[in-house]
C-alpha cells in the first residue's frame, strides 16, 4: 500500500488569504497587510464582521480563475511526490458552498491527486502525512506520532516548536522525504508542547 500524503489546499496550494486581503482593499478600501494576518480563519484578527469576511471568502472562491497558486511549479512537484509511490489526497475543510470552485480551480491550474476530500478535522484522516497552513491541524496530527508539515504562512509562526517540520517552499517537502533519516533526525529532536 503506496504512504498517503493529504495536503490542504486553502493557503497551502491556493493563495486565499492573499488573495482575501487584495480585495479588501479593492472593495471596503482597508488595507490589510497579508503579513500581518494572526488567524487563518480571520474571524477576530480583522476588523469585519464575520458575515463580512465570509462574504468576500465566497468572492475569493467564486472568481476561482483569478485565484493564483501560492507558489510556482507546484504540479511538478506533486507529480515528483506521485513517482515517490506516494498518494495524494488534497482536502480542505472550507464550506461545502466553495467545493464546485476548488475542483474547477485544482483542474485549471492542472494539480495532480488521487482525492478530494471536504473535511472538517484533517488529522481524524488515516494519512501518513499532513502538510497543512493551520497550526491545530499540525498540532493535532503531530501528536499522533505522523509526519507533520506546517507551510510557513504569518498565521503560524507561533508555532515555533512542535514535532514537525516547517517548510517554506513544497519542494521542501520533497527533500525532506527523500532523506527519510534526516527527517526522523528531526522530528525526533523537536516535542509535542
Ligand atoms: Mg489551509
Amino acid at each position: 500500500m503506496k504512504n498517503l500524503v493529504v495536503i490542504d489546499v486553502d493557503n497551502v496550494l491556493a493563495d486565499s488569504i492573499r488573495t482575501w486581503c487584495k480585495l479588501v482593499k479593492e472593495r471596503l478600501a482597508v488595507d490589510i497587510k497579508f503579513e500581518n494576518i494572526t488567524s487563518h480563519k480571520l474571524v477576530g484578527c480583522v476588523p469585519f464582521t464575520p458575515a463580512q469576511i465570509f462574504d468576500l471568502q465566497d468572492n475569493v472562491w467564486g472568481n476561482w480563475p483569478q485565484l493564483p497558486t501560492t507558489e510556482e511549479g507546484i504540479p511538478h512537484i506533486l507529480e515528483q511526490l506521485q513517482g515517490m509511490d506516494y498518494r495524494i489526497n488534497l482536502a480542505t475543510s472550507g464550506p461545502v458552498r466553495h467545493v464546485r470552485y476548488v475542483r474547477k480551480w485544482l483542474a485549471r491550474n492542472r494539480i495532480p491527486y488521487d482525492k478530494f476530500e471536504n473535511v472538517k478535522n484533517k488529522s481524524n484522516l488515516s494519512a501518513d502525512i499532513l502538510v497543512d497552513d493551520a497550526p491545530e491541524e499540525i498540532r493535532a496530527f503531530a501528536s499522533t506520532k505522523r509526519s507533520a508539515f506546517l507551510y510557513d504562512r504569518p498565521w503560524n509562526r507561533a508555532l515555533a516548536n512542535g514535532r514537525f517540520l516547517r517548510i517554506t517552499k513544497l519542494s521542501q517537502l520533497i527533500q525532506h522525504l527523500h532523506q527519510p533519516s534526516n527527517q526522523t533526525r528531526l522530528l525526533a529532536a523537536t516535542q509535542v508542547r
